[in-house]
């Protein structure tokens, strides 16, 4: 059995609006919502990264809502989801960290086709960025959707369909190899159970016994918060080991 957790819900209410008017939820808001969706273990977190839409300060308003006195901090978690960087190392880094008095730190990738880079460039940057960050860059605790951005050059247009199979194979078995030697989780996130590719790459990550986290990404509370439940009943049916079910700590 394994035992539902989501360590990768977006408190979106702390980043810099638009001028339409918008109700994207609080801490407390995602966490009532996660508890609905049978979510054991919560983590709340928000970007930090160089966009004018994520501040610092707006991450360390997220810090204050949830180390107020009266909000229930048993079994829910404090992190962000930090940018990587070329050479691995992450927006938040350690002071940051400490600063928000984070419980982990999420390293992804975030890319597109507005950047100018065909899909080849972006499997390259996605692959250079999680091997660097796995092997060098001990601020972070689990890297986010690998290769979950992908779909993006699809749904532009510019590659017919998006699938594993673009992406070189020593690319997997790199990041697959680096993860396994430094102990640190991969996201089971945007999933592709449907495409073989991934679906090796998920029995990789079981039979190699490498760290894993299940996360919804869930941006407002009336949505995706299922999709915890979801992946971690495929996972499950899949083998996959409570064991190897990565876990924040206090
Ligand atoms: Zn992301
Ligand atoms: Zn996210």
């Amino acid at each position: 059995m394994l035992i539902q957790s989501d360590y990768h819900i977006h408190a979106s209410f702390y980043r810099v609006k638009g001028t339409e008017a918008d109700s994207r939820p609080t801490a407390a808001e995602q966490l009532e919502a996660a508890r609905n969706a049978g979510t054991v273990y919560v983590g709340i977190v928000e970007h930090c990264n160089d966009s004018p839409k994520h501040p610092f300060y707006c991450l360390e308003e997220l810090a204050e809502e949830y180390y107020a006195p009266a909000f229930p901090r048993e079994n829910v978690f404090l992190g962000v989801e930090a940018d990587l960087k070329d050479d691995g190392s992450d927006f938040c880094g350690r002071e940051g960290r400490k600063k928000l008095g984070l419980h982990y730190v999420i390293g992804s990738v975030h890319n597109s086709p507005k950047s100018g880079n065909t899909v080849e460039e972006y499997i390259a940057l996605e692959h250079k960025r999680i091997t660097n960050a796995l092997k060098y860059n001990t601020n972070i605790n689990f890297i986010g959707h690998p290769f979950g951005e992908g779909h993006r050059w699809e749904r532009s247009g510019d590659i017919e369909k998006w699938h594993w199979g673009l992406i070189p194979e020593n690319y997997i078995e790199d990041i697959l190899r680096s993860a396994r030697e430094s102990g640190k989780a991969l996201e089971i996130n945007r999933p592709r159970f449907d495409d073989p590719v991934y679906l090796d790459f998920l029995k990789r990550i079981r039979d190699d016994k490498i760290f894993f986290e299940v996360g919804s990404d869930a941006h407002r509370a009336n949505e995706a918060h299922a999709a915890a439940a979801d992946r971690t009943k495929k996972l499950e049916e899949l083998g996959f080991q409570e064991e190897y079910h990565w876990r924040a700590v206090k």
